[in-house]
C-alpha cells in the first residue's frame, strides 16, 4: 500500500465498513423546515429524487456545440478560446441552478450551495469540461453537467443537504489535472513555467482562465476539509458494455510505472556474420517483449503491462541490430503488484540475456501513484445502483481522474457508466442518453446516502 492510499483509507475511516445494509439502518437526516420552498421531509421522499435525465442530455448536446469539429466530436484543450466559451456557458449554467459561483485561483469554476449543519465540511461533487484536441463531448461533461443537475434538482426540490455542497468542474484535467491537483497542494513553480499545447506556460494558461497562479496556496485542502466527493465519468473502456452492466463502482485509479529498457548486444556485417555467432539485440528484445506479454497473461490479475515503443539501433537493413532501446509500462491498483511483475520482467531478460550474449538494462522514468476510492463511498454507489434497480461492478479505473487529486485529502468514490465500443478521447466517443441519466440517479442517491451518513 502507497503512503497516499494510506492516507485516503484513513481519511475515509469514518465510512469504513458501512455496507449497503448499515447505510439503510442509518438513522435519517434532520430535514430543517424553510431551508427551500417544497421541503417534504422523509428519507423515502428522497431516495425517491430522480434528475432529469431529458434536460442533462439536452445541456451535454448544447455543451457539445462548443469548439466543435466539422466531422464531430470537438477539439476544446485548456485554455484555448473554446475552452474559455465553454467556461462561460457552463459558469451561467451552475447559476442558473441556484449555485453560488466563482473562479478560485487554479481556475476552477465552483458552485456553492449552504447546507443545513454550518458545522459540517462540504461534500464535493464534479469533473471537468476540457478535452484533449480531437475528442469527444462526453469525456468530462457527462460528470459535470450531472453534478451540476443534481444541485438544480435539489434546489427544485427545495431539499436542504446536511453539509454544504460544492460542484466543482475542475480546469486542464486532460493536460495534467491541473485544477484538482493544486487543491491537493501538487502543483509547483517548475510546472507552472512548463509550457502548455495552447499557451506560452501553465502560469499564463491558468490566468486567462480568470485563475490566480500567484495564489495556489489559496486553493490548498487539507485533510478533513471535504467530507467526500463523487465523480460520475464514462468509463473509457469496454467492460460495463460487455457484460451488459450499466453502472461502474471505480475502486481506484491504477498507478503507473514506465521504464526505459536498453538491450545491448554487438552491431556487425549482416552478410558475413555466421548465424550462430550472433549477438543480436533486436532478436533478444523480440523474445523479451514476448516472455513479458506471457508472464502478465499468466499472473492472475487486473494489471496490463505493455511494451510501446521500440527503436533497433543502428537500424539498417544490412547490419545486425547492436542495440535495442524500448519502453515498459505496467499498471495496477496495487503498486507492490506492480514491483512484483517488474521483477518478473528484469528476470526474464536477465535469463533471455544469458541465452543471447546480450545485457538487459532498466532506467525507471515514470512513476503515478495509485489512489484508491473509500469503501464507504464505493459503498454508497453500490447501494445507489442496487436501489435504482440497476446492476453495477466493482472496477480499478486505467485512466487518470480527478478523483485521484481529491483522494489525497478526502474520501473519494467515481461512478462509471458505459462507453460505446470502449471508445474515448476520440470522436467517436459515446455514452446512451439512458445510461448517462441513470449515471446521474445514482450520482444523486450516492450523494444523498453520504450526506445522511457521514460526519
Ligand atoms: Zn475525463
Amino acid at each position: 500500500m502507497t503512503g497516499e492510499t494510506a492516507l485516503s483509507l484513513a481519511l475515509g475511516t469514518s465510512l469504513q465498513g458501512l455496507g449497503p445494509a448499515a447505510l439503510a439502518a442509518a438513522p435519517a437526516p434532520s430535514r430543517p423546515s424553510g431551508n427551500g420552498p417544497s421541503a417534504t421531509g422523509s428519507w423515502a421522499d428522497l431516495q425517491a429524487l430522480r434528475t432529469d435525465g431529458a434536460r442533462l442530455n439536452a445541456a451535454l448536446q448544447t455543451l457539445g456545440r462548443i469548439g466543435a469539429l466539422p466531422g464531430g466530436g470537438i477539439s476544446r484543450p485548456a485554455y484555448s478560446d473554446a475552452d474559455r466559451e465553454a467556461r462561460a456557458w457552463t459558469l451561467e449554467h451552475m447559476a442558473a441552478a441556484g449555485l453560488e459561483t466563482s473562479i478560485d485561483a487554479a481556475g476552477n469554476l465552483v458552485g456553492r450551495r449552504s447546507g443545513s449543519d454550518g458545522a459540517l465540511a462540504p461534500l464535493m461533487i464534479g469533473s471537468h469540461i476540457d478535452s484533449v484536441p480531437q475528442g469527444g463531448i462526453y469525456d468530462g461533461p457527462v460528470g459535470s453537467l450531472a453534478a451540476i443537475e443534481v444541485a438544480l434538482r435539489l434546489q427544485e426540490e427545495g431539499v436542504a443537504l446536511r453539509h454544504p455542497l460544492e460542484v466543482y468542474v475542475f480546469a486542464n484535467e486532460e493536460a495534467g489535472k491541473t485544477g484538482s491537483r493544486a487543491l491537493a497542494g501538487e502543483i509547483n513553480d517548475a510546472e507552472l513555467a512548463l509550457p502548455s499545447a495552447t499557451a506560452a506556460t501553465l502560469r499564463e494558461g491558468i490566468a486567462s482562465i480568470g485563475g490566480d497562479p500567484d495564489r495556489l496556496s489559496d486553493v490548498l485542502r487539507a485533510p478533513g476539509s471535504a467530507a467526500g466527493y463523487l465523480e460520475l465519468h464514462i468509463e473509457q473502456g469496454g467492460v460495463l458494455e460487455q457484460q451488459g452492466i450499466p453502472i461502474g463502482v471505480v475502486e481506484g485509479i491504477v498507478g503507473i510505472r514506465r521504464w526505459n529498457v536498453r538491450v545491448e548486444g554487438m552491431a556487425n556485417h549482416a552478410g558475413t556474420t555466421p548465424m550462430p555467432v550472433r549477438r543480436d539485440a533486436l532478436v533478444a528484445a523480440a523474445r523479451w517483449i514476448d516472455a513479458v506479454h506471457r508472464i502478465a497473461l499468466e499472473m492472475p490479475g487486473r494489471h496490463v503491462a505493455t511494451v510501446g515503443r521500440i527503436e533497433a539501433i543502428p537500424g539498417a537493413p544490412n547490419v545486425i541490430p547492436g542495440e535495442v532501446r524500448l519502453s515498459l509500462e505496467i499498471r495496477d491498483l496495487d503498486m507492490a503488484r506492480i514491483d512484483e511483475l517488474f521483477e518478473r520482467f528484469r528476470a526474464a531478460g536477465e535469463t533471455i540475456g544469458e541465452g543471447s550474449g546480450t545485457q538487459f538494462s532498466w532506467q525507471p522514468f515514470y512513476l503515478s501513484r495509485s489512489a484508491l476510492m473509500t469503501d464507504g463511498l464505493e459503498n454508497a454507489v453500490e447501494a445507489a445502483a442496487a436501489s435504482l434497480g440497476l446492476t453495477s461492478l466493482r472496477m480499478p479505473s486505467g485512466a487518470g481522474h480527478d478523483a485521484q487529486s481529491i483522494a489525497r485529502f478526502a474520501p473519494a468514490g467515481m461512478i462509471f457508466i458505459p462507453s460505446r465500443d470502449g471508445i474515448s478521447h476520440s470522436p467517436d466517443e459515446y455514452s446512451s442518453p439512458e445510461h448517462i441519466a441513470q449515471g446521474a440517479d445514482v450520482l444523486l442517491q450516492s450523494l444523498l446516502t453520504v450526506d445522511r451518513t457521514s460526519p
